[in-house]
């Protein structure tokens, strides 16, 4: 070995302290898998080899067939991999395999509990990665040269898997990277020709690099490889440029895993080959659950590049919409020319109607899985759904088939589940509903039984729950689907257009007239808290009830506008009354002005705490209901 110099002890960062720890713990009864994802990182490294080396063809000097090689030392108990991609500086090695760029990543730390089980759940959100090596390794060589550099400035990098890593300068020929595994006692079966190359063709034959194993020797020879002898033992062919048909479910759900960064299996995929005016190959998939990092701004989005079958770029996230930022693959284009950019690819109108195809494969494959897997899409739901919400507003070309994917609680079940489609909706309205009623609130049980709700029980008539934050925001784009307008129930002048007979809409007229008295009461006992007072004819249990003014904000835009600091213009409500109610009927009775003021605001401030909201001053509320209470009991 040559020699080391300006070698330095670093710590690791403690997210990859606490993962290294996670992932010893948690993966030991798939421990193959550490090689799938090592080999996922050589043929990376190959991939962005072979980009850089458009531009700057010396790159690849001294080698151009790119290819991984895998080799085992039974006797040292050793595995090894060696890749002649691109390879890593010293800066690279310390920055790659020292830390997690990942932003979010400490957050996501600190979820963890320390029982085992509990947090083994975790690691598929995060992934794996190289740390994977130390499942099977109890200590770790890397050997490394980034292409394009000399030979003395290449790095050796070494841990335990501990506290701290090593990294010295050192000469190295070729270059690329080489990783040694020097396997953990009770680990040393990996040390073997015949498991190698199994868990090569199980995990790794879609790579499209060869991956070469030593020959396999007989006879007295056989446990000494012939280090001169490579043989190929994966098929090596882009796994999207052979036909669907001969592609097994087993290798596009291994391929997922290479392009997504997971670890685990993918939900649905689509695989396409355009021809004609646009000429391209898309392998598009689901994953099986959400990252941790959905919802950071900076998390990875995007497809990966291909142009002729030369990576180009990872995260390419013009080819889809924000709200699909889910959607994990690859698309290979034969249009696009090779020193394509990002730049370029934000102008160019090749990537815009791309982009539409793109878009219409993923929401018909989510079509597909929500009608002939709907279990999987429940999974589905709870992991993207709140993201897919975000698709009316961004894609209103597509808004009728964004809504029909979306999924609601409703009164039809009690569950609270969301699993109620627009189409079952429409499958259960009775022949003169016209509109499809919803209600938003902050969690299920709170509107369940919402005052609001009690003219739709009575007249049986279904109600979506609406309990997400992006709820009522999605609802100001969503007004209407299959020709029916969303009405929420708890806004404006409720009217039930023909589900109320005329004779009801005739009582009702009778009933206001007879009321208009006792309306003008209130308006003078509750003065500036109301905009309106009104009958109700939502109302059968309940004595009173706030609505919200038709052009009003709701409550749950008005929380989040607040919270980006936004000053939001104080909305008053409308009282509405149900003159049905004894309780009303005993305040129009009432005729002392006092009393008469101070019934008014505890049924005021009931209607507020039915609906959700807080009130503006607690305090008085109580003191007056303690003082009808004391009454009482007098
Ligand atoms: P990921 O592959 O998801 O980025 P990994 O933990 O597998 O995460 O790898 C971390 C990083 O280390 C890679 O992104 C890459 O920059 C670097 N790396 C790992 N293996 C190699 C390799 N064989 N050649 C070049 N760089 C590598
Ligand atoms: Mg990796």
């Amino acid at each position: 070995m040559s020699v080391e110099t300006q070698k330095e002890t670093l710590g690791f960062q403690t997210e990859v302290k606490q993962l290294l720890h996670l992932m010893i713990h948690s993966l030991y009864s798939n421990k193959e898998i550490f090689l799938r994802e090592l080999i996922s990182n050589a043929s990376d490294a190959a991939d962005k080899l072979r980009f850089e080396a458009l531009a700057r063809p010396e790159l690849l000097e001294g080698g151009a067939e790119l290819r991984i090689r895998l080799s085992f030392d039974k006797d040292a108990k050793t595995v090894t991999l060696e890749d002649n991609g691109i390879g890593m500086s010293r800066e690279d090695v310390i920055a790659h395999l020292g830390t997690i760029a990942k932003s979010g990543t400490a957050d996501f730390m600190k979820n963890l509990t320390g029982d085992q089980k509990k947090d083994s759940h975790l690691i598929g959100q995060f992934g794996v990665g190289f740390y994977s090596a130390f499942i099977v390794a109890d200590k770790v060589d890397v050997y490394s040269r980034r292409a394009g550099t000399p030979a003395s400035e290449g790095v050796h990098w070494s841990s335990k898997g501990e506290g701290d890593f090593e990294v010295a300068t050192i000469d190295k020929a070729e270059r690329g990277t080489r990783i040694v595994l020097h396997l953990k006692s009770g680990e040393e079966e990996f040390a073997d020709g015949w498991r190698l190359r199994n868990i090569v063709k199980k995990y790794s034959d879609h790579i499209a690099l060869p991956i070469e194993l030593p020959k396999e020797q007989h006879g007295e020879e056989a446990d000494k490889p012939a280090e001169a002898e490579w043989e190929t033992v994966n098929r090596a062919s882009a796994l999207w440029t052979r036909p669907r048909t001969e592609v097994k479910d087993e290798e596009y759900q291994e391929f997922y895993k290479h392009v997504g960064h997971d670890f685990e299996n993918p939900l649905a995929w689509s695989h396409n080959k355009v021809e004609g005016k646009l000429e391209y190959t898309s392998l598009l998939y689901v994953p099986g659950r959400a990252p941790f990092d959905l919802y950071h701004r900076e998390a990875p989005k995007g497809l990966k590049l291909y142009v002729q079958r030369v990576f180009i770029m990872d995260q390419a996230d013009e080819f889809l919409p924000l709200y699909l930022r889910f959607i994990k693959g690859v698309v290979d284009s034969n249009d696009l020319s090779l020193n394509v950019s990002r730049e370029i690819l934000q102008k160019d109108p090749v990537i815009d109607s791309m982009k539409t195809a793109l878009t219409k494969r993923v929401l018909d494959m989510l079509e597909k899985l929500a009608k002939n897997e709907p279990e999987k899409y429940v999974g589905f739901w709870k992991s993207f759904g709140q993201v897919l919400k975000e698709g009316p507003a961004e894609d209103f070309a597509n808004k009728e088939k964004i809504a029909s994917l979306l999924r609601f609680a409703s009164t039809h079940d009690e569950s609270g589940e969301q699993s109620v489609s627009l189409a079952d909706y429409l499958s259960r309205v009775k022949d003169s509903q016209d509109k499809i009623y919803y209600l938003t609130g902050e969690t299920f049980a709170q509107i369940k039984n919402s005052p609001h709700l009690e003219v739709f029980r009575k007249k049986g008539i279904e109600v979506l729950l609406l309990t997400d934050r992006i709820d009522e925001w999605l609802m100001s784009y969503l007004t209407d689907f299959d020709g029916k307008q969303f009405v929420d129930v708890a806004r404006g002048d409720l009217d039930l257009g023909k589900l109320d007979s005329d004779e009801d809409k005739k009582a009702q007229e009778e009933v206001a007239k007879a009321k208009e008295g006792l309306v003008e009461r209130l308006k003078g006992a509750l003065g500036e808290e109301v905009a309106e007072v009104r009958v109700s004819h939502r109302l059968t249990d309940s004595p009173a009830i706030l609505a919200i003014g038709e052009q009003d904000l709701g409550l749950q835009m008005r929380q989040i506008l607040e919270a980006s600091g936004q000053k939001v213009p104080d909305a008053k409500p409308i009282f509405e009354f149900n003159p049905q109610h004894p309780l009303i009927e005993k305040l129009d009775a009432e005729a002392d002005e006092d009393r008469f003021g101070e019934l008014s605001h505890i049924l005021f401030d009931q209607a507020a705490l039915a609906a959700g909201n807080s009130l503006k001053d607690p305090a008085a509320y109580v003191r007056r209901l303690n003082k009808l209470l004391v009454e009482l009991s007098a």
